[in-house]
This record gives structure tokens, sequence and C-alpha cells, in this order.
């Protein structure tokens, strides 16, 4: 039988490639998503009820893509009927003279995002159950809050489909032959098309070698803790707690957030932003709970409202950068491959605009955003020539 043929595959319905999908869809794009488990699945790193979105960030474009990404959720949310936002606000903590909370403030300067500085000796009439770190400085991002993540997924899915796209899932791409048209053949199917869009999260180092190129990614398992309130719907979304971000905890190198309790009623979600290296394929037998234990002290000096050891521990990969941002580019050989990857723990709430600059990308445009931050170049990679 001939290969089925399309303008567009995009490989991988994670976030990033359900939202390629639909803008290519809307850009009348014949496209193919192809998604190696059956959908939905909760192995990746786009599952689970709750994200958080925010502007605050140490970089300007972020800030700056962060703008149409909000009107894009909005706009999703109408398309779809749902309602993916949830408005709490986000609380930023952080040392006062330290390089990256004046980053994140002076960002949030210049973009103009609603904030408000709290002083120290306000700070617990404003939050209660939290305890300010000596030295550490605090002001809430009141904008910003929760998308709801699963549902997210369906929705970016369902409008791809109401505008004649394909999904196949249970598909797992084995092959990839570049050239004008590129063929993928999954371990059911032969799909040829003319461009060829690759999210494949943490998969991205078995799949990006398919087409000659490897990047610096490494994939890591995040035990996504929950933990129990003493007193309940003390830190409750319905209570008007934040989701918060602590930069530069003194427990640890990396940053530790949290959003309200929500999900699961009295047990609010405290994560920490980074984790154990493992094979996506065998995440399960990562057991390693270093993070757990930085959590649990954090928590007991900081959130004394909360019981310090986990009620409930659920997990998510991480496909980290060695710079932590994303990679959004066209393959270095082969102009009509895109690659969206590495989006180390943070690109949820991009996933509307990362989703249009593949789709771009894809159809030959120049992209709405500079994208020379999250080039491949700056690896100084080389492909390798086994095509
Ligand atoms: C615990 C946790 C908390 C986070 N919190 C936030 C947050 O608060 N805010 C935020 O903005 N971001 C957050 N993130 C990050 C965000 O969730 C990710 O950046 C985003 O989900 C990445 O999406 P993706 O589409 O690249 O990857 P994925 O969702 O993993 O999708 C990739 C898909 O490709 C498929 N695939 C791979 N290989 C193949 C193949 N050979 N054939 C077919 N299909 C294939 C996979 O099965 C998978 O479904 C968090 C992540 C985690 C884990």
């Amino acid at each position: 039988m001939a290969p089925e043929e399309y303008d567009c595959i995009v490989i991988g319905a994670g976030i990033q490639g359900s939202f390629t999908a639909y803008h290519l869809a809307k850009n009348k794009k014949k496209t193919l998503l192809l998604e190696q488990f059956i959908l939905p699945h909760s192995r990746g790193s786009s599952h689970g009820q709750t994200r958080i979105i925010r502007k605050a960030y140490a970089e300007n474009f972020y800030a700056s893509m962060m703008g149409e990404s909000c009107e894009l959720w909005t706009l999703l949310e109408k398309e779809a009927g749902v309602t993916l936002y949830r408005r709490t606000g986000l609380l930023v903590m952080g040392p006062e003279n330290g390089k990256d909370f004046q980053l994140i403030k002076s960002t949030i300067q210049s973009n103009r995002v609603p904030a408000v500085v709290l002083q120290r000796h306000e700070f617990s009439q404003h939050i209660p159950n939290v305890n300010l770190t000596h030295g550490d400085a605090a002001f809430v991002e009141t904008d910003a809050g929760i998308l709801y993540a699963d549902r997210a997924v369906r929705a970016a899915q369902m409008v791809f489909q109401g505008h004649g796209g394909v999904i196949k899932d249970r598909q797992k791409v084995v092959q990839i032959e570049p050239g004008s048209m590129v063929t993928v053949t999954t371990g059911s199917g032969v799909y040829r098309a003319k461009s060829l869009v690759i999210t494949a999260g943490p998969w991205a180092s078995r799949v990006l070698p398919l087409t000659g190129l490897q990047l610096p990614l490494k994939v890591v398992r995040i035990n996504v803790c929950y933990w129990k309130e003493k007193v309940p719907g003390s830190y409750s979304v319905t209570n008007r707690f934040p989701c918060f971000i602590q930069i530069q905890p003194k427990e640890a190198e990396h940053d530790i957030y949290g959003l309200p309790s929500n999900e699961y009623p009295g047990l609010m979600k405290l994560c920490y932003h980074m984790g154990s290296e493992t094979d996506p394929d065998e995440r399960d037998r990562q057991t390693d709970r270093s993070d757990v234990d930085i959590l649990s002290r954090y928590i007991s000096r900081c959130f004394p409202g909360l019981v310090p050891e986990p009620a409930v521990v659920e997990s998510c990969l991480y496909t980290v950068t060695p710079d932590h941002h994303f990679v959004l580019d066209r393959h270095p050989t082969y102009s009509n491959i895109v690659i969206g990857a590495g989006f180390s723990g943070h690109g949820f709430k991009f996933g509307p605009v990362v989703g249009k600059v593949l789709s771009e990308l894809s159809m030959g445009q120049v992209p709405s955003y500079d994208l020379s931050p999250f080039s491949i170049r700056r690896f100084h990679t080389q492909p390798k020539s086994a095509l």
C-alpha cells in the first residue's frame, strides 16, 4: 500500500506537539500527529492536573513570549469551551540582593507585568503560614496562576482534530528518511510529508539520532510531592493561597516551587526543580529521594503548616539542556525537519507560542520571535554524517 501523505507530520503528542499540530491544522495544513503510547498517558512530561503559568522570568525573551502565550491560552479556552486557567497569583521569594531575584524583578518592571512588592513587616499579613527567609525579599505577580494540564493537552488535540487533523497513537516512530518528502516509519505504518516536526520530549535523544543529530539533553525524574495541611484549607486555592517560587533556597542549589492545595483537597504540591538522571523507559526504576529530603527540610523551616513528609508522590520527567533554555530550531542539515526539545521543566505555559513558532518554521515562514536563544548552534553540535 502506498504511504499516506501529509503536508506535515508531528512526532509526539505532548503539549508542544499537540499545539504545533493545532497551529498547522488552523493554517490548513494536512497534518498527522504521531504518538508512541495510547493516549492519554502519564509517561512523559505533560501529564498531571496542574502547571504554573507566570511571566516572572529573569530573561526578557521569555516574558515577552508569555504575553502572546496568555492570549492564545484564552483563545483555546473559548475554542474548546473549557476552563484551562485559574488566577492565583505567584509569590516569588529569593535573596534580596541575589542576581536572579533582581533580574526577575527588573524583567517584571520592564515588561509592565502586574506585581505587588511585599515588605517584610507586612509579609505574614498577606501570606500567612509561610516564614520568609532572613535576607529574602518577596513580591507577587498578580495575574499568574494555574493551568489545568491534562485538560489543556486534550483541548489542543480536540481543536486540532476539529480542523481536520489526524492523531494516530500507539505508533512509535522507528525510522526517519529525510528528503524533500520526509518518510516516517512507525511500528505499524509508513507516512510521508513535506515537513516533519520532532517534539518527542524525554525521548528526543532517541528520535533525533534517526536524523543523524545528537543534542546534549539530560532526562531527570521529578518526584511530584503533595504535602498534607495540618489545618485543612490553610494553603488552599479557595482561600486564595498563591503559587510560589523560592529562588536559591538555603537547602539546595535549585529552586523550589509549589501550588496551592487544589487537585487533592488538603494536599499542597511542592517540588524541587531538579531530579536524578533516568532513562525515560525506566523512569520507575529511579528511586533516588534526595529531592524529597530537600523539600522536607525546606517545609519544616518555611511552611510550618504542612506535615514535612509527602502524602502522595507521583512522577514526571524533565528534559534539561545545559543552559535550561529550550531548543526551537530547524535541523542543521535538513531545513524541512524542525525540532522542539529540551523544555527543561518550564515549557508547559509556553505551549501555544512554542507550537506557533514550530509551525512557522515548518511552513518555511519567518518565526514571530527571535529564536537565537533557542538555537542548536549554541551547543556547537556537528550533525553526524550517518544518513
Ligand atoms: C513535575 C513537573 C512540573 C512542571 N511544572 C511546570 C510548570 O509549573 N510550568 C511550566 O510551564 N512547565 C512545567 N513543567 C514542564 C512542562 O510540563 C514540560 O516542559 C512540557 O510538558 C514538555 O512537553 P513536551 O511536549 O516537550 O514533552 P512530552 O509531554 O513528554 O511529549 C512528548 C511526546 O512524544 C512522544 N514520543 C516520544 N518518542 C516518540 C516516538 N519515537 N514515536 C512517537 N511518539 C513519541 C512521547 O510519548 C510523548 O507523548 C513541569 C514538568 C514536570 C515534569
